[in-house]
């Protein structure tokens, strides 16, 4: 194992759990270890628990057997469990977002950003969890009644990605808790450390044995394949790629489980005439480069009206010219490695594709010098209507930008496309503004704003984009059944 580079890095590392946390006991996986990366070098950090398919089943037995019991746990001391973990990662969020950006690679500060994010779930899902409420209504007959009552689907298998490993982990247990589901979580094989660190949060803030249980592995198809074939399984709920998502919602389909999906984006951001360009600007370097552009939020396409095609793409080459690379740790770095060397490869072929088409790299377009997953921010001008960029997610620091002429073309542009998580828009025009939303098909709409995510609001898309919404006040419905009594008297 590589030497990390300092004494506050290895703390940190060391302070978290490295095995299977099954039943309430960390045990360790059926596969040995595995190593977990540092992609600003390539180096391994930290070896982790490598789990085989009957850890995955001894997981769901743990949850099984105690869904009863945790569905009828107070909700009070539910919601006060996840206010315990809420305040428990906020105090420790130095540690738990240097661990993230070991694990990841983004900038120390944007790991600070997203643990208090992360934290965020918690606190909302603790408020949510007293307040689950059912309702009575008299029957259309005026003879009898109807009482709803809304109970916890069951056993729970969350399965989370690597671009966002706090928040997009606590984004599904905060519900699942407050529901009353217990749930086995299944965290990308690339970032398993921080999901371990949040696990061990939940334990210590009271939560019991079983009710969360964390499998952390290198082959999550076999490990997943027997939780699908199981009966006692009644939930999944995914974030992460279209590809694996679609899989996922036919191994579903076995058992008829009630299926959340978090699905690829490919987000347009769309700039009007009448638009704010420094605001404009502003909102697209947020949008673009917010988790080094590894986000399913992050702008993939910016379509710009054509009397500010030349001011807009000027502005963004300088802004993206003088963003600081380095490794996540270092002072003043913004953006730090891409997760793997697949991605660097992915994000050059998309690059490539679009110049050897005709699109002209105005700042960046090529692999960072030295070791680890480096790529210069991008911005590519003259896109053709046949650049694949247009049409496939590129999770890295590339901006492609095409000029429209008018509401219209803009609009087709924007849902020319099988995705539909979010679309940005810049204008100050409000009739135009409601036109353009109405028009989106997306489940997500950022007005004058490069960032949607917020715990209060219902994050999720349409078509290709998903099935379900995480957050707001329908994140908890995800978890919950509804039960109809028609009752005479
Ligand atoms: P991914 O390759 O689809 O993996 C996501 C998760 O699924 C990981 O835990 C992965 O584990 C696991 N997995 C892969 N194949 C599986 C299988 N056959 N059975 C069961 N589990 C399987 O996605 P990613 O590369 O981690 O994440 C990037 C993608 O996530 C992007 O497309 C992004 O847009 C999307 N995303 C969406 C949202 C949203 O809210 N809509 C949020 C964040 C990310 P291993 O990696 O260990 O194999």
């Amino acid at each position: 194992m590589a030497v990390v580079a300092d004494e506050r890095e290895r703390t940190a590392l060391d302070a978290v759990p490295k095995k299977l946390l099954i039943g309430g006991e960390w045990v360790d996986g059926a596969e040995g270890t595995f190593g977990v990366e540092d992609p600003s070098t390539g180096e391994t950090i930290a070896e982790v628990a490598d789990a085989g398919p009957e850890d995955a089943l001894r997981a769901l037995a743990a949850a099984d057997g105690v869904q009863a019991e945790w569905a009828a746990h107070p909700p009070r001391e539910r919601s006060e469990i996840l206010r315990r973990a809420f305040e428990s990662m906020v105090e420790r969020s130095d540690e738990l977002a240097l661990v993230m950006t070991l694990e990841m690679g983004k900038p120390v500060v944007e790991s600070q950003a997203e643990v208090k994010y992360a934290a965020e779930f918690f606190r909302w899902f603790s408020e949510q969890a007293v307040r689950v409420a059912g309702r009575y209504q008299v029957n259309t007959a005026g003879q009898g009644r109807v009482i709803v009552m809304k109970q916890p689907v069951g056993p729970a298998y969350l399965i989370t990605p690597w671009n966002f490993p706090a928040a997009m982990a606590t984004r599904k247990i905060g519900p699942a808790v407050a529901a009353g589901c217990t749930m086995i979580l299944k965290p990308a094989s690339a970032t398993p450390l921080t999901a371990l660190a949040v696990a061990r949060i939940l334990q210590e803030s009271g939560l019991p044995p079983g009710v969360l249980n964390v499998v952390t592995s290198t082959s999550s198809s076999a490990v997943s394949k027997p939780l699908f074939e199981d009966f006692r399984l009644r939930k999944l709920s995914f974030t992460g790629s279209t590809e694996v998502g679609q899989k996922l919602i036919e191994q579903s389909a076995k058992q008829v489980l009630r299926a959340s999906m978090e699905l690829g984006g490919n987000a347009p951001f769309l700039v009007f005439d009448d638009a704010d360009l420094d605001a404009a600007l502003d909102g697209a370097m947020i949008a673009k480069m917010r988790n080094i552009g590894e986000a399913c939020t992050a702008a993939n396409r910016f379509h710009v009206a054509e009397s500010l095609a030349d001011a807009f793409t000027e502005g963004l080459a300088k802004r993206m010219g003088s963003l600081k690379l380095g490794r996540g740790t270092e002072e003043g770095v913004q953006v730090g490695p891409l997760i793997n060397e697949e991605q660097v490869h992915k994000v050059e072929e998309l690059v490539d594709d679009a110049v050897r088409k005709g699109a002209k790299p105005i700042v960046g377009g090529h692999r960072a010098d030295g070791r680890g997953y480096f790529f210069e921010p991008t911005v590519l001008g003259g896109i053709p209507d046949d650049a694949r960029v247009l049409k496939e997610e590129i999770f890295g620091p590339v901006a492609p930008i095409k000029a429209f002429s008018d509401e219209e073309q803009a609009l087709r542009w924007a849902n020319d496309t099988e995705y539909g998580l979010v679309a940005y828009v810049y204008t100050r025009d409000l009739g135009r503004a409601f036109r353009v939303m109405e028009g989106l098909e997306y489940g997500m709409i950022g007005l004058n704003r490069g960032l949607v995510s917020d715990p209060a609001a219902p994050f999720g898309g349409v078509k290709y984009s998903g099935i379900g919404r995480e957050g707001g006040f329908e994140g908890i419905e995800e978890y919950l059944e509804t039960k109809y009594c028609a009752i005479s008297y």
